[in-house]
This record gives structure tokens, C-alpha cells and sequence, in this order.
């Protein structure tokens, strides 16, 4: 199971002269992606991410503050970081989304901002998420089949979820990206009706390989239902027609994108597990409880809270140097293979 190529250059969203160069981590990779995890609590219990019992969600004094993830995205781009995205749980729970996209959204340098979401209350929020400067979403929907919804995306509605994706659309939150997860005995028939709506669409519908994170129910049931990417690829042919390789442009891209004959949109493969991408990894990731995690499939992180929340004279100078040290710490590699994976979170508490 070889990896991909380590990128020559990585992508860089637009011109950024008057702001820091990529920064570099210690394996050449340019690291210019920041996730920010806004909350880890979720309107959703889906079946492989969160248990439905024995949570406990971080108090509000522990979320970072919008002003807070304006800060650490100044310090970002001052670093050389040019695309955000907001993540959870589920980010549209938290009553200041809004402020926290506007507030990003004015930082001079950041060039890409975008959010993942289950799309529960996307039809209510799209249009103020536009306005704020949101540039688009990806969303997840795990089947086109409400009952399937239902039994693993525990709690969702489909009806719901879809009329928050087509809310996004007329918002002009595009373009679209459907995020399926696909796990065995739940929806690995339902990739094909999910692939086929790229034929009408110019959507990107991307299956994702489950992981196992957190060492929790979740995380044996994510190692127990895994069905690789080379399966789902293998059943959408089968059912509807090649899929035609299209070159990536942008060699971090994690997933790797083909189209059906004459479709309008793309179908993305998103493989961690059977094709690894860690040599063109270009994210650094923020817990909503404001640590820097250096990597999904690791425990390390650094602490970024305190400096926050210290009365220093220059906060964005002092959490620019905690992220070059970050960027410099980055592992590379996993170890899904062996059976080893994130331990002291779960991907609700990462962000995916
Ligand atoms: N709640 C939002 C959502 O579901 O899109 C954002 C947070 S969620 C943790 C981010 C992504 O992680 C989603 O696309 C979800 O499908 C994916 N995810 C969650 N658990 C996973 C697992 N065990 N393996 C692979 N992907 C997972
Ligand atoms: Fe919630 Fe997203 Fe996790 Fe599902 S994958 S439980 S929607 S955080």
C-alpha cells in the first residue's frame, strides 16, 4: 500500500505577498490549512463518530470565544496559512457561528473559508453564513435513504439535511460537497444512488474510509465495518459506468476525483486507510478547547488556550510562535494498520 507522492508545491488559494510565507514542517510538507473546531457537541449521534451515552461536552468557559478564532487566524495567516475551515461537532449549534464566519472572514490573508456540517440547520442559516463570508460547504449525508439515515446518522432526517444542502445552493455556498461514510452492514449499497446525483449535478460527492478514533464503542465499530475505498469505487462501476481519473490540481487535495460519463459533477474518493495521503498533508488543526492538534490520527498537541487567554502585550505574536512549533512538531504517517489510532479524542472532538 504505497503513499502518494510528497507534493513540489501545494496548493495556495491566491496571491498573499504582504502576509508570511508557507511555512514548511520538519518532512518539507507546506502546512497552510487550518481546521477549527468550533464545539464538540453534535445534533447527530452518527453510528462510527459519537455513542449515544457517556458524554460529556466541554463547558462553555472551555469553547475559545469568536474573538478568540479571530486571534489565532491573525497569528495563522501572519504564519503563512491562507485556507480556513470551521468544524465540530456540529458548528451550526453554536449561537455565535455567525460572528465567528464574519469575524474570520475580514481577516486580510484569509482566502479560503468554509464549514462541515450535517446541514440539520443549514436552511435557516445559509443565507446569514453568505452574507458573514462564508465562501462554500461541504456536507455530511451519509445515504439518500431516510431510513438508512435514520439508523446511521442516529437522530438526522434526511428531508432536513437535503433541504439544508439545497438552501446552501441557492445561498451560493458551492460548490456543493456531499461527505458519505461508508460502513458495512449500514450504507455500502447507497454509494451508487449517492454517486449517481453527479450525473445531474455539478456536485462533488466524496466516500470517505471509516477510522477508528477515540478507542471507544465508535472506534470498534469503525474498525469492524470498514469497506475500502477500492470496494465502493468497484460497486459504483459495476452499477452505473466507469469513472474517468480527473488530474488533481491541487496535490493536497485528499480525495481523489473521477466522473461518470457525461456527468456534470464529481465523484471523490477519500481513502486514509487503503491509499494514505500523509506525504501531502497540509493541515493543522484547533480543538474547539484550543490546542493545536498535529494530526488526526495522533494525540499530540500544543496548548494554545492560555496563551489566549494570558495578558500579554502581543497574543497574536505569542500564538504565531506556539503554531510554528506546531507546524515544526507535525507527525507524519499512521498506524491504522497496526491497530493504532487517536486515543484521548474522537473525531467529534477534533473535527474530522
Ligand atoms: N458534524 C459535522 C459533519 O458531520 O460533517 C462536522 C464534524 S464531523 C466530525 C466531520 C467529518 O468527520 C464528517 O464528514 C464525518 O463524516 C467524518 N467522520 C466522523 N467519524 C468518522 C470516522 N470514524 N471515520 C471517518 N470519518 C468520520
Ligand atoms: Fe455529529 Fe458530524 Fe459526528 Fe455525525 S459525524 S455525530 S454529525 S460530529
Amino acid at each position: 500500500m504505497g503513499q502518494r507522492p510528497r507534493a513540489a508545491t501545494l496548493f495556495r488559494a491566491g496571491g498573499s505577498d504582504n502576509y508570511g510565507s508557507v511555512p514548511r514542517d520538519s518532512f518539507n510538507r507546506e502546512i497552510d490549512y487550518l481546521r477549527m473546531s468550533v464545539i464538540d457537541a453534535c445534533n447527530l449521534r452518527c453510528v462510527y463518530c459519537m455513542p449515544l451515552e457517556g458524554i460529556r461536552f466541554l463547558p462553555k468557559d472551555e469553547l475559545l470565544t469568536p474573538a478568540e478564532f479571530e486571534t489565532v487566524a491573525r497569528a495563522a495567516v501572519s504564519v503563512g496559512f491562507r485556507k480556513f475551515r470551521l468544524t465540530g461537532g456540529e458548528p451550526t449549534l453554536r449561537l455565535d457561528l455567525v460572528e465567528i464566519v464574519e469575524r474570520l472572514a475580514r481577516v486580510p490573508g484569509v482566502e479560503g473559508l468554509a464549514l462541515t456540517t450535517n446541514a440539520l440547520l443549514l436552511t435557516e442559516l445559509a443565507p446569514a453564513l453568505k452574507r458573514a463570508g462564508l465562501n462554500r460547504i461541504n456536507v455530511h449525508l451519509d445515504s439518500l435513504d431516510p431510513a438508512t439515515v435514520e439508523r446511521q446518522m442516529r437522530w438526522g432526517s434526511f428531508e432536513k439535511i437535503w433541504r439544508g444542502i439545497v438552501a446552501a445552493e441557492e445561498a451560493g455556498l458551492t460548490p456543493i460537497k456531499l461527505n458519505s461514510v461508508v460502513t458495512a452492514g449500514y450504507n455500502e449499497s447507497d454509494v451508487v444512488e449517492l454517486a449517481r446525483l453527479t450525473i445531474e449535478r455539478d456536485w462533488h460527492v466524496r466516500f470517505i474510509e471509516l477510522m477508528p478514533l477515540g478507542g471507544g464503542e465508535c472506534a470498534t465499530l469503525s474498525m469492524k465495518r470498514y469497506v475500502s475505498n477500492i470496494e465502493t469505487r468497484r460497486r459504483i462501476e459495476s452499477a452505473i459506468g466507469p469513472l474517468a481519473e480527473i488530474p488533481s490540481e491541487n496535490l493536497a487535495d485528499e480525495s481523489r476525483n473521477y466522473q461518470l460519463a457525461g456527468a456534470r459533477g464529481v465523484v471523490g474518493f477519500i481513502s486514509p486507510v487503503s491509499e494514505p495521503y500523509c506525504g501531502t498533508c497540509n493541515r493543522m488543526r484547533l480543538t474547539a478547547d484550543g490546542k493545536f492538534h498535529l494530526c488526526l490520527l495522533n494525540d499530540d498537541e500544543l496548548d494554545v488556550r492560555k496563551a489566549l487567554r494570558s495578558n500579554s502585550s502581543d497574543v497574536i505574536a505569542d500564538v504565531a510562535r506556539i503554531l510554528k512549533r506546531a507546524v515544526q512538531l507535525k507527525p507524519t504517517g499512521h498506524h491504522l494498520l497496526e491497530g493504532r489510532s487517536t486515543q484521548d479524542r474522537s473525531m467529534y472532538q477534533i473535527g474530522g
